[in-house]
């Protein structure tokens, strides 16, 4: 048996079930993405793109599709085909370049696609925060997202990342 005056669950996918267990109803769903990855090659890309990017150490990550299949990590013929085909087209140089990997993974979607940061009302200090783009936002979960759940003072705005924004 453990206590604690605070708790935060940011479990991904985990969360729903975690999150009935203090009051709170949060409506995420899986959606799959597909990565390609080449061998490594000189650099070609200073910028990333999109859906394009070279890492620092060369290779090409193209991506990524999104499909409804659950809880599927798996990979197609059928999305990997696509995929490269639209990298080719946008950079036709990266046709000479071996594909070595592929994978699936799952992004975790509100009905909104926004995060959803939250405290429970029924077991205060208890706070669910989940969001695609996790990366992309980690200045604000490391900086105001984390002083609201240590100093108890929400930020300005954050009413709208409630997940009561579903029930309209
Ligand atoms: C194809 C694809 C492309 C993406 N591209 C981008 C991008 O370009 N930029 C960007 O910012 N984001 C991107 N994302 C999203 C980014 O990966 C997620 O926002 C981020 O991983 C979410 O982090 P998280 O810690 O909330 O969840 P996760 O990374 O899913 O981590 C949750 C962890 O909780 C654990 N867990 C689950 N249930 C329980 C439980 N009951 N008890 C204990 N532990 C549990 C899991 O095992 C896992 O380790 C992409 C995602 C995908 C799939």
């Amino acid at each position: 048996m453990f206590s604690t005056k605070k708790i935060v669950l940011a479990c991904g996918l985990g969360i729903k079930s975690l999150a009935r267990q203090v009051g709170m109803d949060i409506p995420i769903r899986p959606q799959r993405g597909q990565i390609l990855v080449t061998e490594r090659t000189h650099p070609l890309l200073e910028q990333p793109f999109v859906t394009i990017r070279q890492t620092q150490e060369g290779s090409f990550l193209f991506g990524a599709s999104h499909e409804e299949v659950g809880f599927d990590t798996g990979t197609t013929l059928e999305e990997m085909r696509r995929l490269a085909g639209h990298a080719v087209q946008v950079f036709p140089e990266l046709a000479r370049l071996q594909l070595v990997r592929c994978w699936g993974a799952l992004r975790i979607l509100t009905p909104d696609t926004k995060p959803v940061y939250v405290e429970s009302e029924s077991c205060p200090g208890a706070f669910v925060v989940t969001s695609h783009s996790g990366i992309t936002l980690a200045p604000l979960h490391a900086q105001r997202l984390s002083e609201w759940i240590v100093e108890g003072v929400a930020p300005d705005g954050f009413e709208q990342f409630h997940p009561r924004r579903f029930d309209a």
